[in-house]
Protein backbone atom coordinates (compact mmCIF):
# COMPACT_ATOMS: atom_id res chain seq x y z
CA UNK A 1 0.00 0.00 0.00
CA UNK A 2 1.65 3.25 -0.69
CA UNK A 3 1.78 5.88 1.21
CA UNK A 4 -0.40 8.77 -0.87
CA UNK A 5 -3.61 6.54 -0.99
CA UNK A 6 -4.06 6.33 3.34
CA UNK A 7 -6.57 8.69 4.61
CA UNK A 8 -4.92 11.61 6.08
CA UNK A 9 -6.86 11.25 9.79
CA UNK A 10 -5.38 7.33 10.21
CA UNK A 11 -1.49 8.43 9.42
CA UNK A 12 -1.67 11.71 11.17
CA UNK A 13 -3.15 9.18 14.26
CA UNK A 14 -0.10 7.21 13.35
CA UNK A 15 2.12 9.84 13.78
CA UNK A 16 0.57 11.04 16.99
CA UNK A 17 0.65 7.44 18.39
CA UNK A 18 4.58 7.21 17.73
CA UNK A 19 5.31 11.34 19.07
CA UNK A 20 2.87 9.74 22.31
CA UNK A 21 4.95 7.10 22.59
CA UNK A 22 8.34 8.92 22.65
CA UNK A 23 6.94 11.88 24.74
CA UNK A 24 6.30 8.98 27.34
CA UNK A 25 9.45 8.08 27.31
CA UNK A 26 10.92 10.78 27.39
CA UNK A 27 8.41 11.94 30.43
CA UNK A 28 7.98 9.33 32.66
CA UNK A 29 5.25 7.78 33.30
CA UNK A 30 3.74 10.13 36.03
CA UNK A 31 3.67 13.05 34.07
CA UNK A 32 2.56 10.93 30.92
CA UNK A 33 -0.16 9.92 32.43
CA UNK A 34 -1.27 13.38 34.39
CA UNK A 35 -0.74 15.63 31.72
CA UNK A 36 -0.34 14.07 28.41
CA UNK A 37 -2.33 10.87 28.27
CA UNK A 38 -5.75 12.98 27.71
CA UNK A 39 -4.55 14.93 24.66
CA UNK A 40 -5.64 14.04 21.49
CA UNK A 41 -5.02 14.87 17.65
CA UNK A 42 -6.79 16.25 14.60
CA UNK A 43 -5.85 17.96 11.30
CA UNK A 44 -5.89 21.59 11.76
CA UNK A 45 -5.84 24.33 9.41
CA UNK A 46 -3.23 24.55 6.43
CA UNK A 47 -1.82 20.60 6.84
CA UNK A 48 -1.07 21.92 10.57
CA UNK A 49 -1.58 19.85 13.47
CA UNK A 50 -4.32 20.43 15.88
CA UNK A 51 -3.55 19.11 19.90
CA UNK A 52 -6.78 19.26 21.98
CA UNK A 53 -6.79 19.56 25.73
CA UNK A 54 -9.48 19.07 28.27
CA UNK A 55 -9.36 22.06 29.98
CA UNK A 56 -7.54 25.73 30.09
CA UNK A 57 -5.19 24.69 33.37
CA UNK A 58 -3.95 21.92 30.80
CA UNK A 59 -3.60 23.57 28.34
CA UNK A 60 -1.36 26.32 29.70
CA UNK A 61 0.57 24.00 31.84
CA UNK A 62 1.33 21.28 28.34
CA UNK A 63 2.05 24.68 26.48
CA UNK A 64 4.70 25.97 28.97
CA UNK A 65 6.37 22.51 29.35
CA UNK A 66 5.85 20.19 26.34
CA UNK A 67 5.16 22.36 23.34
CA UNK A 68 8.90 22.53 22.48
CA UNK A 69 9.38 18.93 22.84
CA UNK A 70 6.15 17.85 20.80
CA UNK A 71 7.28 20.02 18.13
CA UNK A 72 10.72 18.54 17.66
CA UNK A 73 9.34 14.90 17.95
CA UNK A 74 6.47 15.98 15.36
CA UNK A 75 9.18 17.39 12.81
CA UNK A 76 10.92 13.91 13.18
CA UNK A 77 7.90 11.91 12.44
CA UNK A 78 7.52 14.02 9.66
CA UNK A 79 9.38 17.41 8.80
CA UNK A 80 6.99 18.75 6.54
CA UNK A 81 4.11 19.27 9.48
CA UNK A 82 2.87 22.34 9.58
CA UNK A 83 2.66 24.36 12.76
CA UNK A 84 1.25 22.87 16.06
CA UNK A 85 -1.67 24.81 17.88
CA UNK A 86 -2.46 23.53 21.47
CA UNK A 87 -6.22 23.72 22.02
CA UNK A 88 -8.83 23.43 24.43
CA UNK A 89 -12.06 20.98 23.69
CA UNK A 90 -15.06 22.67 23.29
CA UNK A 91 -16.34 20.92 26.59
CA UNK A 92 -13.57 22.51 28.52
CA UNK A 93 -13.60 21.75 32.40
CA UNK A 94 -15.81 18.79 32.47
CA UNK A 95 -14.98 16.05 35.26
CA UNK A 96 -12.31 13.93 34.09
CA UNK A 97 -13.49 10.40 34.60
CA UNK A 98 -15.87 10.40 31.61
CA UNK A 99 -15.65 6.83 31.62
CA UNK A 100 -19.23 6.32 29.94
CA UNK A 101 -18.89 8.95 27.49
CA UNK A 102 -15.68 7.34 26.27
CA UNK A 103 -16.94 3.76 25.57
CA UNK A 104 -20.23 5.36 23.86
CA UNK A 105 -16.93 6.44 21.24
CA UNK A 106 -16.01 2.81 20.81
CA UNK A 107 -19.32 1.90 19.20
CA UNK A 108 -21.29 0.02 20.90
CA UNK A 109 -18.21 -2.18 22.83
CA UNK A 110 -18.99 -2.36 26.26
CA UNK A 111 -15.09 -3.88 27.41
CA UNK A 112 -13.98 -1.76 29.67
CA UNK A 113 -11.35 0.92 28.83
CA UNK A 114 -9.13 0.65 31.78
CA UNK A 115 -7.66 3.87 33.13
CA UNK A 116 -4.11 3.42 34.23
CA UNK A 117 -4.16 5.29 36.81
CA UNK A 118 -6.93 3.69 38.88
CA UNK A 119 -5.16 0.78 40.29
CA UNK A 120 -5.32 -0.60 43.94
CA UNK A 121 -1.52 0.75 44.33
CA UNK A 122 -2.53 3.84 43.76
CA UNK A 123 -5.69 3.57 45.89
CA UNK A 124 -5.11 5.27 48.90
CA UNK A 125 -6.69 3.32 51.65
CA UNK A 126 -7.92 4.81 55.20
CA UNK A 127 -10.38 4.35 57.98
CA UNK A 128 -12.92 5.29 55.29
CA UNK A 129 -12.14 3.36 52.76
CA UNK A 130 -10.81 0.39 53.80
CA UNK A 131 -13.84 -2.05 54.04
CA UNK A 132 -14.48 -1.09 50.21
CA UNK A 133 -10.99 -1.59 49.50
CA UNK A 134 -10.21 -5.02 50.97
CA UNK A 135 -13.76 -6.37 49.69
CA UNK A 136 -12.70 -4.98 46.22
CA UNK A 137 -9.55 -6.67 46.56
CA UNK A 138 -11.23 -10.27 47.48
CA UNK A 139 -13.31 -9.90 44.73
CA UNK A 140 -10.41 -9.09 42.33
CA UNK A 141 -8.36 -12.29 43.71
CA UNK A 142 -10.61 -14.63 44.62
CA UNK A 143 -11.18 -18.09 42.40
CA UNK A 144 -15.13 -18.05 43.10
CA UNK A 145 -17.55 -15.16 44.13
CA UNK A 146 -17.00 -14.51 47.23
CA UNK A 147 -20.02 -11.72 47.73
CA UNK A 148 -22.50 -11.54 45.12
CA UNK A 149 -23.04 -8.61 44.26
CA UNK A 150 -20.29 -6.43 46.02
CA UNK A 151 -22.15 -2.94 46.25
CA UNK A 152 -19.64 0.23 46.54
CA UNK A 153 -21.90 2.96 48.25
CA UNK A 154 -20.46 6.27 48.36
CA UNK A 155 -20.66 9.78 47.69
CA UNK A 156 -19.30 11.56 44.28
CA UNK A 157 -15.33 11.44 44.27
CA UNK A 158 -14.54 8.82 47.29
CA UNK A 159 -13.21 6.01 44.46
CA UNK A 160 -16.04 3.78 43.66
CA UNK A 161 -14.86 3.90 39.68
CA UNK A 162 -11.33 4.14 40.87
CA UNK A 163 -12.07 0.15 42.74
CA UNK A 164 -13.76 -0.66 39.69
CA UNK A 165 -11.54 -0.12 36.86
CA UNK A 166 -9.02 -1.29 39.75
CA UNK A 167 -10.56 -5.09 40.24
CA UNK A 168 -11.00 -5.22 36.31
CA UNK A 169 -7.34 -4.35 35.65
CA UNK A 170 -6.53 -6.92 38.22
CA UNK A 171 -8.50 -9.43 37.11
CA UNK A 172 -7.05 -8.60 33.27
CA UNK A 173 -3.88 -9.10 34.57
CA UNK A 174 -4.59 -12.46 36.35
CA UNK A 175 -6.96 -14.06 34.06
CA UNK A 176 -6.56 -12.74 30.82
CA UNK A 177 -9.33 -14.70 29.38
CA UNK A 178 -12.40 -13.22 31.73
CA UNK A 179 -14.42 -10.67 30.28
CA UNK A 180 -15.17 -7.99 32.75
CA UNK A 181 -17.65 -5.78 31.40
CA UNK A 182 -18.43 -2.53 32.78
CA UNK A 183 -20.91 -0.10 32.07
CA UNK A 184 -22.33 3.14 33.66
CA UNK A 185 -26.41 2.72 34.95
CA UNK A 186 -26.76 5.31 32.15
CA UNK A 187 -25.52 3.56 29.43
CA UNK A 188 -27.04 0.38 30.55
CA UNK A 189 -30.07 2.47 29.86
CA UNK A 190 -29.26 4.21 26.96
CA UNK A 191 -28.64 0.70 25.11
CA UNK A 192 -31.50 -0.49 26.05
CA UNK A 193 -33.70 2.33 24.95
CA UNK A 194 -31.81 1.72 22.03
CA UNK A 195 -32.08 -1.94 21.45
CA UNK A 196 -36.23 -1.38 22.21
CA UNK A 197 -36.41 0.97 19.60
CA UNK A 198 -34.37 -1.05 16.82
CA UNK A 199 -35.79 -4.15 18.13
CA UNK A 200 -32.80 -5.81 18.63
CA UNK A 201 -33.59 -6.37 22.33
CA UNK A 202 -32.22 -10.10 21.75
CA UNK A 203 -28.87 -8.85 20.69
CA UNK A 204 -28.74 -6.69 23.85
CA UNK A 205 -28.82 -9.51 26.19
CA UNK A 206 -26.70 -11.81 24.58
CA UNK A 207 -24.14 -8.75 25.26
CA UNK A 208 -24.17 -9.75 28.55
CA UNK A 209 -24.75 -13.54 28.44
CA UNK A 210 -21.17 -14.04 27.87
CA UNK A 211 -19.83 -12.08 30.70
CA UNK A 212 -17.78 -13.28 33.61
CA UNK A 213 -17.92 -10.15 35.92
CA UNK A 214 -20.75 -7.16 35.24
CA UNK A 215 -20.16 -3.75 36.83
CA UNK A 216 -22.81 -1.19 36.87
CA UNK A 217 -21.10 2.00 38.28
CA UNK A 218 -23.75 4.95 39.52
CA UNK A 219 -26.73 2.77 39.72
CA UNK A 220 -28.52 5.35 41.25
CA UNK A 221 -29.21 6.89 37.42
CA UNK A 222 -31.73 3.80 36.50
CA UNK A 223 -33.97 4.56 39.59
CA UNK A 224 -37.30 5.62 38.62
CA UNK A 225 -36.56 4.55 34.78
CA UNK A 226 -39.23 1.54 35.31
CA UNK A 227 -38.50 -0.60 31.98
CA UNK A 228 -34.25 -0.37 32.65
CA UNK A 229 -34.76 -1.34 35.71
CA UNK A 230 -37.02 -4.48 34.94
CA UNK A 231 -34.17 -5.44 32.13
CA UNK A 232 -31.56 -4.90 34.50
CA UNK A 233 -33.28 -6.76 37.14
CA UNK A 234 -33.57 -9.99 34.75
CA UNK A 235 -29.78 -9.67 33.91
CA UNK A 236 -28.66 -9.30 37.37
CA UNK A 237 -30.80 -12.46 37.86
CA UNK A 238 -29.83 -14.73 35.11
CA UNK A 239 -25.69 -13.66 36.10
CA UNK A 240 -26.04 -14.20 40.09
CA UNK A 241 -27.63 -17.46 38.72
CA UNK A 242 -24.80 -18.56 36.85
CA UNK A 243 -22.23 -17.61 39.57
CA UNK A 244 -20.53 -14.58 37.65
CA UNK A 245 -19.37 -11.73 39.47
CA UNK A 246 -21.50 -8.69 40.00
CA UNK A 247 -19.87 -5.22 41.09
CA UNK A 248 -22.50 -2.20 40.94
CA UNK A 249 -21.70 1.15 42.69
CA UNK A 250 -23.95 3.88 43.75
CA UNK A 251 -24.50 7.36 45.55
CA UNK A 252 -26.06 5.57 48.61
CA UNK A 253 -27.18 2.52 50.26
CA UNK A 254 -29.58 0.10 48.51
CA UNK A 255 -32.17 0.21 51.05
CA UNK A 256 -31.76 4.80 50.48
CA UNK A 257 -32.43 4.31 46.65
CA UNK A 258 -35.67 5.98 46.61
CA UNK A 259 -37.82 5.09 42.98
CA UNK A 260 -36.06 1.79 42.81
CA UNK A 261 -38.67 -1.10 43.30
CA UNK A 262 -38.10 -2.82 46.25
CA UNK A 263 -37.27 -6.22 45.29
CA UNK A 264 -33.93 -4.32 43.55
CA UNK A 265 -33.27 -2.42 46.18
CA UNK A 266 -33.18 -6.24 48.44
CA UNK A 267 -31.47 -7.91 45.55
CA UNK A 268 -28.94 -5.13 45.51
CA UNK A 269 -28.28 -5.33 49.37
CA UNK A 270 -27.74 -9.44 48.85
CA UNK A 271 -24.14 -9.77 48.97
CA UNK A 272 -22.07 -7.16 50.50
CA UNK A 273 -22.71 -3.55 50.46
CA UNK A 274 -19.22 -1.89 51.32
CA UNK A 275 -19.75 1.99 52.62
CA UNK A 276 -17.40 3.93 51.67
CA UNK A 277 -17.17 7.25 54.19
CA UNK A 278 -16.31 10.79 53.45
CA UNK A 279 -12.55 11.07 53.80
CA UNK A 280 -11.15 12.26 57.31
CA UNK A 281 -8.03 14.42 57.26
CA UNK A 282 -4.82 11.21 57.64
CA UNK A 283 -6.86 9.84 54.87
CA UNK A 284 -6.58 13.28 52.43
CA UNK A 285 -3.22 13.58 53.59
CA UNK A 286 -2.29 10.29 51.95
CA UNK A 287 -3.78 10.79 48.81
CA UNK A 288 -1.90 14.07 48.20
CA UNK A 289 1.29 12.63 49.35
CA UNK A 290 0.37 9.71 46.94
CA UNK A 291 -0.26 11.75 44.01
CA UNK A 292 2.43 14.47 44.91
CA UNK A 293 4.84 11.29 44.76
CA UNK A 294 3.37 9.59 41.75
CA UNK A 295 4.02 13.01 39.73
CA UNK A 296 7.88 13.45 40.93
CA UNK A 297 6.55 17.01 42.23
CA UNK A 298 8.06 18.34 45.30
CA UNK A 299 5.50 19.99 47.50
CA UNK A 300 6.24 21.06 50.97
CA UNK A 301 4.68 19.42 53.70
CA UNK A 302 2.93 22.47 54.45
CA UNK A 303 1.02 23.11 51.28
CA UNK A 304 -0.01 19.63 51.63
CA UNK A 305 -1.63 19.63 55.25
CA UNK A 306 -3.11 22.90 54.29
CA UNK A 307 -4.94 21.26 51.25
CA UNK A 308 -5.81 18.20 53.33
CA UNK A 309 -7.65 20.72 56.08
CA UNK A 310 -9.33 22.29 53.86
CA UNK A 311 -10.37 21.00 50.30
CA UNK A 312 -12.95 18.18 52.44
CA UNK A 313 -16.04 17.87 49.57
CA UNK A 314 -14.17 14.99 47.68
CA UNK A 315 -10.66 13.44 46.21
CA UNK A 316 -11.49 14.72 42.62
CA UNK A 317 -11.64 18.47 43.99
CA UNK A 318 -8.70 17.43 46.17
CA UNK A 319 -6.33 16.41 43.20
CA UNK A 320 -7.63 19.38 40.89
CA UNK A 321 -6.43 21.75 43.57
CA UNK A 322 -2.98 19.72 43.94
CA UNK A 323 -2.90 20.17 39.74
CA UNK A 324 -3.60 23.77 39.83
CA UNK A 325 -0.99 24.91 42.34
CA UNK A 326 1.46 22.47 40.63
CA UNK A 327 0.36 23.70 37.07
CA UNK A 328 0.72 26.92 38.72
CA UNK A 329 4.18 26.80 40.12
CA UNK A 330 5.69 25.29 37.02
CA UNK A 331 4.39 28.02 34.45
CA UNK A 332 5.04 31.21 36.50
CA UNK A 333 8.86 28.93 37.98
CA UNK A 334 8.56 29.48 41.65
CA UNK A 335 8.52 26.83 44.12
CA UNK A 336 5.22 26.03 45.69
CA UNK A 337 4.36 28.10 49.04
CA UNK A 338 1.61 28.51 51.10
CA UNK A 339 0.55 31.79 49.73
CA UNK A 340 0.81 30.75 46.22
CA UNK A 341 -1.45 27.62 47.12
CA UNK A 342 -3.99 30.35 49.11
CA UNK A 343 -3.99 32.40 45.49
CA UNK A 344 -4.07 30.16 42.96
CA UNK A 345 -6.76 28.09 44.89
CA UNK A 346 -9.32 30.82 45.73
CA UNK A 347 -12.26 30.14 44.84
CA UNK A 348 -12.17 26.63 45.38
CA UNK A 349 -10.81 27.05 49.30
CA UNK A 350 -14.12 29.43 49.52
CA UNK A 351 -16.78 26.84 48.06
CA UNK A 352 -15.05 24.85 50.75
CA UNK A 353 -14.92 27.44 53.63
CA UNK A 354 -15.93 25.81 56.53
CA UNK A 355 -16.56 29.43 57.51
CA UNK A 356 -14.76 29.75 60.99
CA UNK A 357 -14.18 33.29 61.60
CA UNK A 358 -11.37 34.97 63.12
CA UNK A 359 -13.54 35.46 66.22
CA UNK A 360 -13.95 32.47 66.35
CA UNK A 361 -9.99 31.70 66.44
CA UNK A 362 -9.21 34.40 68.86
CA UNK A 363 -11.96 33.83 71.45
CA UNK A 364 -10.83 29.43 71.64
CA UNK A 365 -7.58 30.68 71.65
CA UNK A 366 -8.25 32.30 74.49
CA UNK A 367 -9.95 30.31 76.24
CA UNK A 368 -7.29 27.72 75.88
CA UNK A 369 -4.45 29.48 77.00
CA UNK A 370 -6.31 31.35 79.40
CA UNK A 371 -5.95 34.92 78.50
CA UNK A 372 -8.26 37.51 78.24
CA UNK A 373 -10.05 37.72 74.71
CA UNK A 374 -8.70 41.75 74.66
CA UNK A 375 -5.18 40.34 74.92
CA UNK A 376 -5.99 39.52 71.13
CA UNK A 377 -5.65 42.87 70.52
CA UNK A 378 -4.15 44.38 73.30
CA UNK A 379 -0.28 45.80 72.15
CA UNK A 380 1.34 43.59 75.00
CA UNK A 381 4.07 41.49 73.77
CA UNK A 382 4.71 39.88 77.35
CA UNK A 383 5.89 35.62 76.29
CA UNK A 384 2.40 34.73 78.36
CA UNK A 385 0.20 36.68 75.94
CA UNK A 386 2.42 37.43 73.20
CA UNK A 387 3.11 33.43 72.16
CA UNK A 388 -1.26 32.90 71.88
CA UNK A 389 -1.52 35.60 69.79
CA UNK A 390 0.96 34.22 67.29
CA UNK A 391 -0.83 30.40 67.55
CA UNK A 392 -3.93 32.19 66.78
CA UNK A 393 -2.67 34.58 63.54
CA UNK A 394 -1.39 31.44 62.75
CA UNK A 395 -4.76 29.54 62.49
CA UNK A 396 -6.11 32.49 61.11
CA UNK A 397 -4.27 31.91 58.23
CA UNK A 398 -4.77 28.43 58.38
CA UNK A 399 -8.18 28.23 58.53
CA UNK A 400 -9.31 30.75 57.18
CA UNK A 401 -9.24 32.67 53.13
CA UNK A 402 -8.10 36.13 54.99
CA UNK A 403 -5.30 37.88 53.85
CA UNK A 404 -2.46 38.77 56.24
CA UNK A 405 -3.28 42.27 56.31
CA UNK A 406 -6.90 41.52 57.28
CA UNK A 407 -6.13 39.41 59.63
CA UNK A 408 -3.58 41.99 61.58
CA UNK A 409 -6.38 44.15 60.99
CA UNK A 410 -8.41 42.36 63.41
CA UNK A 411 -5.76 41.85 65.88
CA UNK A 412 -5.45 45.78 66.91
CA UNK A 413 -4.64 46.92 63.55
CA UNK A 414 -1.13 45.02 63.45
CA UNK A 415 1.01 45.23 60.13
CA UNK A 416 0.65 42.03 57.94
CA UNK A 417 4.54 41.83 58.37
CA UNK A 418 3.64 40.75 62.40
CA UNK A 419 1.50 38.06 60.89
CA UNK A 420 3.59 37.06 58.42
CA UNK A 421 6.16 36.38 61.67
CA UNK A 422 4.08 35.07 63.86
CA UNK A 423 2.90 32.16 60.98
CA UNK A 424 6.63 31.28 60.42
CA UNK A 425 7.52 31.41 64.37
CA UNK A 426 4.42 29.04 64.70
CA UNK A 427 5.38 26.95 62.22
CA UNK A 428 8.92 26.52 63.13
CA UNK A 429 7.86 26.50 66.92
CA UNK A 430 5.67 23.12 66.02
CA UNK A 431 8.60 21.13 64.54
CA UNK A 432 10.24 21.36 67.91
CA UNK A 433 8.16 21.76 70.85
CA UNK A 434 5.47 18.75 70.95
CA UNK A 435 3.48 20.38 73.16
CA UNK A 436 2.91 23.27 71.36
CA UNK A 437 2.31 20.77 68.44
CA UNK A 438 -0.70 19.37 70.28
CA UNK A 439 -2.22 22.56 71.25
CA UNK A 440 -2.44 23.69 67.96
CA UNK A 441 -3.81 20.32 66.51
CA UNK A 442 -6.21 20.25 69.22
CA UNK A 443 -7.25 23.63 69.08
CA UNK A 444 -7.83 23.25 64.80
CA UNK A 445 -9.30 20.61 65.40
CA UNK A 446 -12.21 22.24 67.51
CA UNK A 447 -12.48 24.78 65.66
CA UNK A 448 -12.84 22.66 62.82
CA UNK A 449 -16.02 20.82 63.75
P1 LIG B 1 -16.51 8.18 42.29
O1 LIG B 1 -16.63 7.18 41.19
O2 LIG B 1 -16.80 7.61 43.64
O3 LIG B 1 -17.30 9.43 42.04
P2 LIG B 1 -13.76 8.29 41.45
O4 LIG B 1 -13.42 6.86 41.55
O5 LIG B 1 -14.02 8.82 40.07
O6 LIG B 1 -15.00 8.66 42.39
O7 LIG B 1 -12.63 9.14 42.16
C1 LIG B 1 -12.40 10.52 41.90
C2 LIG B 1 -10.92 10.78 41.82
O8 LIG B 1 -10.34 10.64 43.10
C3 LIG B 1 -10.18 9.80 40.92
O9 LIG B 1 -9.18 10.49 40.23
C4 LIG B 1 -9.59 8.80 41.87
O10 LIG B 1 -8.40 8.24 41.37
C5 LIG B 1 -9.33 9.64 43.09
N1 LIG B 1 -9.43 8.88 44.35
C6 LIG B 1 -10.55 8.66 45.07
N2 LIG B 1 -10.28 7.95 46.19
C7 LIG B 1 -8.95 7.74 46.17
C8 LIG B 1 -8.04 7.07 47.07
N3 LIG B 1 -8.46 6.49 48.20
N4 LIG B 1 -6.74 7.02 46.72
C9 LIG B 1 -6.30 7.62 45.59
N5 LIG B 1 -7.09 8.26 44.72
C10 LIG B 1 -8.41 8.33 44.99
MG1 LIG C 1 -17.74 7.28 39.48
Amino acid sequence: MSRDTQPVAASREEQWSRVRARLRSAVGEAAFNSWLRPLSVSSGENGGIRIVVPTRFMRDWVVKNYADQMHSLWCDECPDSGPIDIEIAVAADAPPAAVGAEAEARDGGLDLDIDPRFTFANFVVGKPNELAYAAAQRVAEAGTVPFNPLYLAGGVGLGKTHLMHAIAGAIRTRLPGRRVVYVSAERFMYEFIRALRYKNVMSFKEQFRSVDVLMIDDVQFIAGKESTQEEFFHTFNALIDQGRQIIISGDRSPSDLDHMEERMRSRLGWGLVADIHATDYELRLGILQSKAEQMAATVPGQVLEFLAHRITSNVRELEGGLNRVLAYSNLVGRPITLETTQEVLKDLLRANDRRVSIEDIQKRVAEHFNIRLGDMHSPRRARAVARPRQVAMYLCKQLTTRSLPEIGRKFGGRDHTTVMHAVRKIDELRQADSALHEDVELLRRMLEN
